[in-house]
């Protein structure tokens, strides 16, 4: 197998201090990072890296990008926090920005993408009794199996992860998890009146960069429509251009009732999320009856609009597109008997790996990180390979390169 690789003391000194006085709630990569510009990392030894996860999908704009940066400098010495008692003179101006842009009437800004998809969740159980008129505490949710919407007790009561749930319980009542890319499960369990909505991610991020079958999306739509039940779409990982399109749903041509973003909405500098919806659902939700104190704050607002704007101005999903296409094509090159799969859309990719070790994906990550490369294995045998939306066509070869050489080292 792949040979022990020596860490730096500088590098020991950083991970034992996160050892010994954090939570052990992560099992991170050995590698500590003090700067990022572009595609790149480096870490405190200043080897350089090409980072494959790009913070989870949250900094499709590439490390530190100048203009987001610009702005969040320059909002920060302006004004960065009302509270919601009062108004600010961005929130309604990056309102505006956010609903033209996506075409819904109104948005919800929150902070994480937990958030928001708790508040999308919230939105649609009131929808549900305001609107449809299913009798109070009936209302039901879909959820598929496999999904991963975020970490709150609420959010894990329907995730069918074990390390997510074991040991959290009790659960919140009120879910149906139907298996995931199975249309006539959706169907039949749309038979129920009391469904209020069908919570889905448009490709499984988390659960290895799972691509639903073509249709499956405008399908499922349609049987939500018919059914009067609302589609709502967990873009937090697939959205803001990363699979090619500036919305995953956008490949179906499906517009969802609740839209749920997050992650890149601040191209990596701080939590912004947002929930788009219609008036007939968000205006379900009165004063009083749900808020954050730092959502829709200043600093997010005016991050936000530049890092949509960013997204849009250099075509990064008509990039990610092209790149994606070319990673995979350039993966199955290598013919690797140890890649037993290749999948993704646009930037938004996954190997599975082919092994008798178990270990064998995490040991080809730390191969790969010392080719100069950084990813992480997800539920065992799979890598995702999500670099930043500008990688070019030389860096993705270059990228392939070190992949075939690590795997080499099997
Ligand atoms: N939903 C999806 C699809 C995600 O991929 C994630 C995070 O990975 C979340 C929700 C949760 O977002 P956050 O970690 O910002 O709470």
């Amino acid at each position: 197998m792949v040979p022990a690789f020596t860490i730096s003391e500088r590098t020991q000194h950083y991970l034992a201090l996160e050892e010994q006085y954090g939570a052990h709630n992560y099992h991170p990569l050995p590698v500590v990072l003090e700067r990022g510009e572009g595609v790149f990392v480096w870490d405190v030894d200043n080897k350089r890296y090409y980072d494959f996860l790009s913070g989870y999908s949250a900094v499709n704009q590439g490390h530190c990008h100048p203009k987001i940066i610009a702005t969040l400098i320059e909002q920060a010495q302006k004004l960065t926090l009302t509270s919601r008692a009062f108004h600010s003179d961005l929130l309604g101006e990056y309102a505006a920005f956010i609903t033209h842009f996506f075409g819904y009437d109104k948005v919800l800004p929150m902070n994480t993408g937990v958030e928001a998809v708790e508040t999308a969740l919230k939105l649609c159980r009131r929808w549900g009794y305001m609107v449809k008129g299913i009798p109070e505490n009936k209302a039901k949710i879909i959820t598929c199996s496999n999904n991963f919407h975020g970490r709150t007790l609420n959010v894990i009561s329907f995730s069918t992860d074990p390390s997510a749930r074991q040991g959290f319980g009790p659960y919140m009542p009120g879910y149906e998890v139907i298996p995931y890319n199975n249309l006539p499960a959706l169907e039949n369990a749309l038979q129920d009146p009391h469904v209020a909505g069908f919570l889905v991610e448009p490709i499984q991020g988390e659960a290895g960069v799972m691509v639903p079958d073509e249709g499956y999306l405008a399908k499922a739509r349609q049987y939500c429509a018919d059914a009067n039940v609302l589609f709502i779409a967990d873009e937090i990982q697939t959205g803001l251009a990363r699979t090619g399109a500036m919305l995953c749903c956008d490949l179906e041509q499906v517009r969802p009732d609740i839209l749920i973003l997050g992650k890149a909405l601040s191209g990596g500098t701080l939590p912004v999320s947002a929930v788009l919806a219609d008036d007939e659902i968000m205006l379900t939700i009165k004063p009083g009856e749900h808020g954050s104190t730092y959502g829709g704050n200043p600093l997010g607002c005016k991050v936000a609009i530049t890092a949509l704007t960013v997204l849009k101005e250099e075509k990064m999903a008509e990039n990610a597109a092209a790149m994606g296409q070319l990673l995979r094509d350039e993966l199955a090159a290598l013919q690797s008997p140890y890649i037993s799969l290749i999948r993704g859309k646009g930037l938004l990719n996954a190997i599975v790996i082919k092994h008798t070790d178990p270990e064998a994906a995490w040991d080809l990550c730390l191969a790969l990180k010392e080719q100069g490369l950084l990813a992480k294995p997800t539920h065992g045998d799979k890598i995702r390979f999500a670099p930043p939306l500008l990688i070019n066509a030389a860096q993705i070869r270059e990228c392939v390169g070190m992949i075939g050489r690590s795997l080499e080292r099997f």
